[in-house]
């Protein structure tokens, strides 16, 4: 993987799902073979493929700092198009720098990743009551996920990082997104471990090949995923838990 640093221009952007939105990264060491955030690519003038370049915007943390002041406080959204938790992030601590302006600053914010490593963070994440930690979860078996997140971290260290997260009171979410084949145990594995989930089918069709090789295609159509997501959308709500489904 080709890796650098770079000098970004700007930090906080406004995001069209929370009010603001931080991606310390361009890139992601994960490289899903379904990531929806490949387009990116074509912004950022690198020539190799999505997955095998990373951009470490060295100067997130000063950014922000400096345009906290000037903007009104809004819910941040970290990250949008690059995991905030990627193995990168253990030695540049970009996304932690970020974290503990935004925690002195008083703004609200959600993290999504698919790592665990953000209970590196717990004492910041725990600061205030709004902050929001996300795990992605797109199945509950580990086969499907060597799969189909072969670089990314296990299903049971998502769920125990969550379990942790929520036992310290952080509010908890799950996202399920996309919806892989073997969800059907996350209702069980996720019980008292979460706050809120979302569901959602986010079927880009990069992955598509995969479904082909591993005879999996049954499980994108339509009926199968409205099946599951409605299955697991009532195993939910059945413990309490709000769940949003989008399609
Ligand atoms: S973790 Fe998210 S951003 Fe990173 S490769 Fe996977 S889907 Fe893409």
């Amino acid at each position: 993987m080709n890796v650098r640093e770079i000098t970004a221009k700007s930090i906080l952007s406004r995001s069209a799902i929370f009010d603001y939105v931080i991606n310390p990264y361009v890139g992601c060491q994960y490289n899903c073979n379904y990531c929806y955030a490949r387009f990116m690519k074509r912004f950022t003038g690198h020539r190799e493929p999505w997955g095998e370049f990373l951009d470490i915007k060295i100067n997130a943390p000063e950014l922000l700092a400096r345009e906290i002041v000037r903007k009104s406080p809004g819910r941040v959204w970290i990250s949008g198009v690059c995991d905030p938790y990627q193995p990168v992030e253990m030695k540049y601590e970009i996304t932690r720098k970020c974290l503990e302006i935004l925690v002195n600053q008083n703004w609200p914010f959600t993290i999504q990743t698919k790592s665990n490593l953000l209970l590196r963070d717990i004492e910041l994440l725990s600061i205030n009551d709004n902050i929001e930690a996300g795990l992605t979860i797109t199945t509950a078996d580990e086969k499907i996920k060597s799969i189909f997140e072969p670089s990314a971290p296990s299903i049971r260290d998502r769920i125990t990082a969550l379990e942790q997260l929520h036992d310290r009171g952080i509010k908890t979410y799950a996202m399920i997104a996309p919806m892989l084949p073997g969800v059907e145990d996350l209702a069980s594995l996720l019980e008292n471990k979460i706050d809120y989930i979302l569901i959602d089918r986010m079927n880009y069709h990069h992955a598509d090949w995969i479904y082909k090789k591993y005879n999996l295609q049954y499980t994108l159509s339509y009926n199968y995923i409205f099946k599951q997501s409605r299955r697991l959308a009532d195993a939910f709500t059945a413990q309490g838990i709000k769940c949003q489904v989008v399609f």
